[in-house]
């Protein structure tokens, strides 16, 4: 069956169309369907498979990525946060002076960034 075939509905039982509809699940599109023009009954569920569904597999493929980059890119967060102690941040360097917009270096009198990995890092006395 595909969208736009006539066809006896089950649901309204009148001679109706197939139409294509989002199949959703809560707010994600979960795939396609084919619903009663009429009635917007579910018909059939769009298998994955489906050569009609090439380009939206590709969507969802390019989301799966996405997800799986954006995991990536979580768990790199985390592991950054977890090596923090062990890095020479200028935000933690004793030359280092804050101002309400930028951040100074005493020891070479520039304006740093408070991530940067400086050299001459000396450890703040707490
Ligand atoms: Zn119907």
């Amino acid at each position: 069956m595909k969208a736009g075939e006539e066809f006896t509905c089950p649901y309204c039982h009148q001679q109706s169309f197939l139409k294509l509809v989002p199949l959703m699940d809560g707010w994600t599109k979960k795939g396609d369907a084919l619903a009663c023009v009429s009635c917007s009954g579910i018909i059939e569920e769009v298998k994955k498979s489906d050569p009609l569904r090439s380009t939206q597999d590709n969507t969802s493929s390019a989301d799966r990525l996405k997800s799986l980059l954006g995991d990536m890119e979580e768990t790199e967060k985390i592991s950054l946060t977890e090596k923090e102690g062990d890095k020479n941040f200028c935000r933690d360097c004793s030359y280092l002076i804050a101002h309400p917009f930028l951040c100074r270096c005493m020891k070479y009198g520039k304006e740093v960034n408070p991530m940067d990995d400086c050299p001459a890092f000396e450890k703040k006395k707490k």
